[in-house]
């Protein structure tokens, strides 16, 4: 391109009109950022997007009493319910992604993770009898999935299961898919670190912040990406200190207790829900076990946070351009 091409083309993108939402979604901050010629179609595609998030948030998070997920919980060990197609491909999936990980990701966590009332004011440990007894209700094999029928069974009056640790990279993927029907090219949709990017931001990739688990506002590393998602797990925003030891909100299915290995696990995979659950899966394994994970895995890399504080990258990823330092 001779020079004067470029300069055109870079006023061209200067100019192009760019639209961001902030505000809530399931819960948390969701950020929306589109960029296209046309304005119209901007502001429905960010109106679309957030429509489709709410659509889910509404099926399958946990924090209401209503929704499908509400039904399949309270029909546990007693009846098969029948739950919408959306809600059907990410159980799936997350069954997918726990005989992947050697069930560090498992979504009937809930079962224990009720013990764990960290959203409360004075929140106790449990004793370990209670964490003993209610870790008798945790395996993904007690999630009966029949696609031909729709319904999904949870086979023991205890069983429950949460999807927090999916359903906002799902949501994201959906949100993403909806902007990208409307012909928009470039957009960034991030619902609370968990973070899609389509085309660029102005020709430059989009860059992705990394905050540091422990120093808050502060970022450690800064991760270009296109047409890629990233998501973070940690224990820095949900947690709660009792005699001077964290309790964070991800639990480790094999021992009922918040997994303590990690204080951040970001992996960067093709879709957000493949990185979301990857990311909480990460955090539980610890860095040795999870970073042989990342490495095994085609497409996926990341970046570990050690319970020390040492920071270890996948071998696709540079130290050097994420700026962290040595
Ligand atoms: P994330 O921020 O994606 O790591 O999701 C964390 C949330 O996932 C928690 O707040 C719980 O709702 C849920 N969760 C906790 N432990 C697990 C686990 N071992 N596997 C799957 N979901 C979990
Ligand atoms: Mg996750």
């Amino acid at each position: 391109m001779t020079a004067a091409l470029f300069l055109l083309s870079a006023l061209v993108q200067e100019d192009l009109p760019h639209r961001v939402f902030r505000g809530e979604a399931m819960g948390s901050a969701l950020e929306i950022q589109v960029l296209g010629p046309d304005p119209a179609v901007l502001d429905r595609a960010i109106a679309e997007a957030r429509a489709e998030i709410d659509k889910l948030d509404r099926m399958m998070t946990d924090w209401k009493e209503t929704g499908a997920l509400m039904e399949v919980n309270r029909n546990a060990g007693l009846n098969p319910v029948t739950v919408p197609p959306e809600f059907l491909f990410i159980v799936k999936r997350s069954l997918q992604v726990s005989e992947l990980t050697n069930g560090a990701f498992d979504i009937t966590w809930a079962g224990a993770g009720r013990l764990w009332k960290w959203w409360e004011k004075d929140p106790q440990v449990p004793s370990p009898g209670e964490v003993k007894a209610a870790l008798e209700n945790v395996g993904w094999r007690n999630v009966l999935l029949d696609e031909k029928a729709s319904t999904l069974f949870l086979a023991k009056p205890g069983v429950r299961i949460g999807l927090g640790a999916i359903v906002p990279g799902y949501a994201g993927d959906l949100a993403m898919r909806k902007i990208r029907t409307l012909g928009v090219k470039d957009a960034l949709v991030n619902l609370s670190g968990d973070i899609l990017a389509a085309g660029t931001n102005r020709g430059q990739p989009w860059k992705i912040g990394l905050e540091h688990p422990r120093r808050p506002g502060e970022t450690f590393a800064v991760m270009p990406i296109s047409d890629q998602a990233v998501s973070t797990s940690s224990d820095s925003k949900r947690f709660f200190v009792r005699d001077g030891k964290r309790y964070g909100h991800i639990i480790d299915p094999r021992t009922g207790y918040p997994a303590e290995r990690c204080q951040s696990a970001t992996v960067t995979a093709s879709t957000l829900a493949y990185a979301d659950a990857l990311a909480t899966a990460v955090f539980v394994l610890g860095p040795e076990e999870g970073m042989a994970l990342l490495e095994k895995l085609p497409g996926v890399e990341g970046v570990i946070v050690a319970a020390d504080g040492k920071v270890s990258v996948s071998s696709g990823l540079s130290r050097e351009r994420l700026g962290v330092k040595p």
